[in-house]
């Protein structure tokens, strides 16, 4: 073990100094003394709109994500990246400096150019291990949806939720293309599953299996995009929710704290924005998989929770107590 664990050491050295250019960085955001300010370093590091810095992971780096995050699920924190993440990426406990807690943390470090943005765009995902909360809330538009990144780490935070997964680049960080064999290579993780975001919560969503869980998406929208509602709540998917229904719940307690909001859901015909083609929504809404034979479809189903919202409504002090409410 020891023998080996050297050799894997030396191979790795050889990869992190042979390509490194002077000025090489690692932006590890180790200053950060709260979630909101770590999160706040994270965005301020990644690929932003049009910069052409995206760069899709391998199968094997997924892989190996996939693997880091599923472990983190079940509380590990202290363990070696595999080899073919370590030289980009780091784990490690994060104790916010507000409540006290510790959280473990993964994320894309790598800077070989010393530019000040990270290399892929791989971006990071937060695991609070005594969470009350079976929630993952997840940003997969940082940047655009102006707000939203630091909207969601509070409200994951102050809810204690299980996850946070933040996408690791601007939506248009390069132009939407067609890569190997028709694969999306976009750096918009709600479109593209070949991606760190996906893979995450392809790890949580096999983590849960068959056990109730949501993954709560927090996104925004233009401010002339759906006037009449300031915000609009669906499963990723068209029909009218039923009695009973999560995104119902969320709404009568929202409109609890906040009378004034207008709050739209499918079949109300006030906004199309139900985030039909959202894969994360997909993975969550589609056929179960063969493993839940006998496990009723409403189990496996309406646990993906997307939200849109106008900028002014962006504020996680308005969210809290219906989050609370919704997921008692
Ligand atoms: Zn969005």
């Amino acid at each position: 073990m020891r023998f080996g664990r050297s050799i894997l050491l030396l191979v790795g050295a050889c990869v992190l100094t042979a390509p490194r250019a002077t000025g090489a960085a690692e932006l590890t955001c180790s200053s950060s003394a709260t979630l909101e300010a770590l999160v706040a370093c994270i965005r301020d590091h990644m690929p932003g709109r049009s910069s052409g810095r995206f760069v899709a992971p391998s199968p094997m780096e997924m892989d190996a994500w996939r693997s880091a995050v599923g472990a983190m699920m079940y509380g590990a924190c202290s363990f070696a990246l595999p080899s073919s993440l370590w030289p980009f990426a780091q784990v490690r406990p994060f104790r916010d400096a507000d409540n006290g807690r510790q959280y473990c943390l993964l994320l894309e470090t790598a800077d070989w150019n010393g530019d000040g943005v990270v290399d892929r765009g791989f971006g990071a995902f937060i695991v609070d291990a005594f969470a009350e909360r079976e929630l993952s809330h997840q940003v997969s538009h940082p940047i655009a949806d102006a707000g939203t990144e630091m909207q969601a780490v509070t409200v994951f935070k102050r809810t204690r939720s299980r996850t946070f997964v933040l996408a690791g680049a601007h939506r248009d960080a390069i132009p939407d293309e067609q890569g190997f064999q028709g694969f999306s290579t976009s750096s918009d993780v709600a479109r593209n599953a070949a991606t760190m975001f996906h893979t995450t919560h392809v790890a949580i969503t096999s983590y849960y299996g068959w056990k109730p869980w949501w993954a709560v998406q927090w996104h925004g929208m233009a401010e002339d995009t759906c006037e009449s509602v300031d915000v609009h709540l669906s499963h990723g998917v068209d029909t009218a929710p039923a009695a009973g229904d999560k995104i119902l719940e969320l709404r009568k307690n929202l409109l609890a704290h906040q009378p004034t909001w207008r709050i739209g859901v499918p079949g109300s015909r006030v906004c199309a924005l139900n985030a039909t083609t959202n894969v994360q929504g997909r993975l969550l809404n589609g056929p179960p998989p063969s493993w839940s034979f006998g496990i009723p479809a409403a189990t496996s189903s309406r646990r993906f929770v997307h939200i849109e919202q106008h900028p002014w409504v962006r504020d996680a002090d308005r969210w809290i107590a219906a989050v609370l409410a919704t997921w008692p």
